[in-house]
């Protein structure tokens, strides 16, 4: 049985102000509820004070939006993971979408990302998905496994032992226009054979959370699907009675 787990991306959003109030709200709504594991991925200047205040609160976990592909050292800007884990993330979001179209990431940098994130002890949340062009062009499967063998030449069979997958089709992130059940659970199945090609027992252990305009409304439909194990919500994760809201439906899910 895969716990669920239901994280927020905060993106670019927030000042001091707006994230000690927003957390507190997340945490007051959360009191009470068991069953789903929860993370909050504020931007890299608030991680200190996100842990610092959800430190009393091992309710939820903190995660980093990024790290570097690099280890420590002169690369300017960059955040290691090693940096993400010693301040108190547990977890990274690596490929992104937005990392991967407006930054420029490629398959490989994408996947030395998820290494360093290994060898620093967080637990990588790799994010694949198709574009609106590739999935009209019948292509999401082909895709998604180009995504994925990225990640197994560079970490090998044993690649997602300790890691998260989640599908994010680039045409559902931010538009309104969500997966249906039907088509997000076939791409999960689809990342779960995949993995279980390399390692069975990491494929059944494996979660794979689903983004991409997921709100309350449609959330305990797609985290009833069998492969859907959570999500990764963006929008809805900054309205604290939002985001709690779709935690609550990945409990009953
Ligand atoms: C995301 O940014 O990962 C995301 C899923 O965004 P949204 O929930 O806003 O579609």
């Amino acid at each position: 049985m895969r716990q669920p787990l239901v994280m927020g991306n905060w993106k670019m959003n927030g000042r001091r102000s707006t994230v000690e109030t927003l957390l507190k709200g997340v945490i007051a709504e959360i009191s009470g509820l068991s069953g789903v594991e929860i993370a909050v991925c504020p931007p890299y200047p608030y991680l200190g004070l996100v842990i610092e205040r959800l430190a009393a609160n091992e309710a939820v976990a903190c995660g980093a939006q990024d790290v570097s592909a690099y280890a420590d050292g002169a690369y300017t800007g960059d955040v290691s993971a090693g940096m993400a884990r010693d301040v108190g993330c547990r977890f990274a979001i690596i490929g992104h979408s937005e990392r991967r179209t407006l930054f420029g990431e490629s398959d490989t940098v994408v996947a030395q990302k998820f290494a360093r994130a290994l060898a620093a002890d967080l637990t990588p949340v790799l994010c694949v998905g198709e574009t609106a062009a590739e999935r009209d062009a019948g292509r999401t499967q082909e895709v998604v496994l180009r995504q994925l063998s990225a990640v197994f030449r560079e970490c090998g069979s044993g690649a997602f032992e300790r890691a998260v997958v989640a599908y994010e089709p680039v045409w559902a992130i931010g538009t309104g226009r969500a997966a249906s059940p039907d088509e997000a659970q076939s791409v999960h199945r689809y990342i779960r054979d995949v993995i279980a090609q390399q390692s069975a027992q990491a494929a059944g252990r494996l979660r794979i959370l689903y983004g991409g305009s997921v709100k309350a409304q449609n959330a305990r439909e797609l985290f009833g699907q069998d492969d859907i194990d959570g999500g990764l919500i963006g929008g809805a994760s900054l309205v604290a009675a939002d985001f709690v809201g779709i935690c609550r439906a990945a409990c009953i899910g």
